[in-house]
């Protein structure tokens, strides 16, 4: 099968300025994959959500973190073991609020996703992805 739009740069379908942004995104999303915002615990609709399927970023659809690697951390975001690849998801040292933490961001578009902490499942990798819902958007396998 041949891909149609091969041919075309998904970059260039990127918004360019912060209010091309600010127009393609709800409030809720604007401010945290635009303004490094965080939302709050248990309140995300994917926190607790156990279906298969993708997560993918919620401001250019690049695909980022499966179900098969998430796993619940008990922090109230959804929390996975590690990206669905490397190329995907960039991490930059962040030293904001007094803390030093690794900001987690999607490569492709440089929108914040949420922070990688070394405190995730011992049998796997030992990190923890915690990444707000507001910078996901779900796509359940389709296996019917
Ligand atoms: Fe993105």
């Amino acid at each position: 099968m041949s891909e149609q739009s091969k041919t075309e740069n998904p970059e260039q379908n990127l918004p360019k300025s912060d209010d091309e942004w600010r127009e393609n995104l709800d409030a809720e999303r604007y401010h945290v994959l635009r303004e490094k915002g965080t939302e709050r615990a248990f309140t995300g609709k994917y926190w607790d959500l156990k279906d298969d399927g993708m997560y993918h970023c919620a401001a250019c659809g690049e695909a980022l973190f499966s179900s098969d690697t998430k796993y619940d951390s008990g922090s109230g975001w959804p929390s996975f073991d590690q990206p669905v690849s490397g190329e995907s998801v960039g991490e930059i040292s962040d030293h904001s609020h007094g803390m030093i933490r690794t900001e987690v961001v999607c490569k492709k578009c440089q929108s914040h996703l949420g922070h990688v902490f070394p405190d995730g499942p011992q049998e796997t990798t030992g990190l923890r992805y915690c990444i707000n819902s507001a910078s996901l958007d779900f796509k359940k396998s389709d296996d019917d």
